[in-house]
Parts: C-alpha cells; structure tokens; sequence
C-alpha cells in the first residue's frame, strides 16, 4: 500500500497510525500524515512507541 499523498510505499507501523488517527479510505505516510493532522512527525514516532509498549497489534518493534 502507498501514501495516498506523495506515493511512498507505507511501513506497518504507519499503518497503524492511519488506524489509530486517520481512518478511512485514505491511506498516508508519517510524514503526510504529521502535515494532515497538523502534528510534529517526532510526536507520531513517540505515539508508535507508546502503542507498541502497550502491546498494541496494530504496532511491530525493532
Ligand atoms: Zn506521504
């Protein structure tokens, strides 16, 4: 699957935050989605992080 905006191909966990932020037949990228939601891109990294230690599927690790 790719970001509906720039045509990046996404990562697991990105879709993961489309998931959690944006749901939808839209599908976007950290980046594209860090503009959408009007958030700093580090904050949704942080957000991965926080999802994936609380054992949320929908997240993958290192
Ligand atoms: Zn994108």
């Amino acid at each position: 699957m790719n970001c509906a905006v720039c045509g990046k191909g996404l990562t697991f966990n990105e879709l993961g935050l489309n998931v959690k932020y944006h749901p939808g037949e839209e599908r976007l990228c950290a980046d594209c989605l860090a503009v959408r939601l009007n958030v700093p891109r580090a904050r949704l990294d942080e957000k991965i992080e926080e999802f994936r230690r609380a054992g949320c599927k929908l997240f993958a690790g290192e």
